[in-house]
């Protein structure tokens, strides 16, 4: 017994406008009537279709998240949303650091750890993501690489509340490729993330946050990673665009042993 509520969370990427995200939402409260969830459930659309996941999921448990966001409040930064923009469209979450955004668009340990102190400072739960890529993997770096980005991310932001923080562990190599890390390959890292947060951040805390697994999870894979003792949901990418499967994930991730 893990005493951690899992989360399931789907990250859409760069897909589905309002209408798409409307559709989608409609579809998947209806297939969730009368279901109990054993899980959070949370919905990272694109940044214009906030709006339509947020009224869209009104008066239910779905948590909705920004896929970014920048650590100023405000200020001459054109094509950035801030903490204070998106807990006003209706977010409760944020994803930060995906590892797209570490190798696409120049976030750095640093600007990362800006990040996660401007969602704290905006109660925006971050949703925090690391993770090796298969170079270091094969390099025999990976603790050494999440060990890294968990320190650096972290920082000296000063918080406690465990429920409010959640990590996502991404191996680079799995996401988006269908490449999935063994239950026992993903087990490994999570619990030495979990223990290097016991040494950053003492046990209580340590014992209390959910560490995500992200990279290609699927219905039939979830059930396997979602049971190991350190892995406390999944971060989903492709699968999580598709009603059914991302309810299929649920499923299979939280409601089975
Ligand atoms: C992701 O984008 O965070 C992700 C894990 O993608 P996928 O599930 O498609 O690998």
């Amino acid at each position: 017994m893990k005493g951690r509520k899992p989360i399931i969370a789907g990250n859409w990427k760069m897909y589905k406008t309002a209408a798409e995200t409307r559709a989608f939402v409609s579809e998947f409260i209806g297939m969730l009537s009368n279901r109990t969830l054993k899980c959070e459930v949370v919905l990272a659309p694109p940044f214009t279709s906030i709006h339509s996941a947020v009224t869209g999921t009104a008066g239910t448990s779905i948590g909705i998240a920004g896929q970014n966001l920048h650590w100023e409040n405000d200020g001459a930064f054109t094509g950035e949303v801030s903490g204070p923009m998106l807990k006003e469209a209706g977010c409760s979450h944020v994803i930060i650091g995906h590892s797209e955004r570490r190798q696409l668009f120049g976030d750095t340990d640093e600007t990362i750890n800006l990040k996660i102190d401007a969602a704290l400072r905006n109660d925006l739960i971050p949703i925090f993501c690391l993770g090796e890529t298969l170079q270091e993997r094969e390099a025999g770096i990976t603790f050494e690489v999440v060990t890294r980005q968990l320190t650096a991310g972290l920082g000296a932001i000063s918080f406690s509340d465990a429920e409010s923080f959640i990590i996502a562990y991404e191996p680079v190599w799995a996401i988006g490729t269908g490449k999935t890390a063994s239950p026992e390959q993903a087990q490994e890292i999570h619990a030495f993330l979990r223990n290097e947060l016991r040494l950053l951040r003492g046990s209580e805390f340590s014992d209390s946050v959910r560490i995500l697994y992200g990279g290609s999870v699927k219905p039939d894979n979830a059930c396997s990673l979602m049971n190991c003792e350190d892995i406390d949901g999944g971060l989903v990418g492709g699968a999580s665009l598709k009603a059914s499967d991302f309810l299929g994930i649920i499923k299979e991730g939280t409601e089975k042993d």
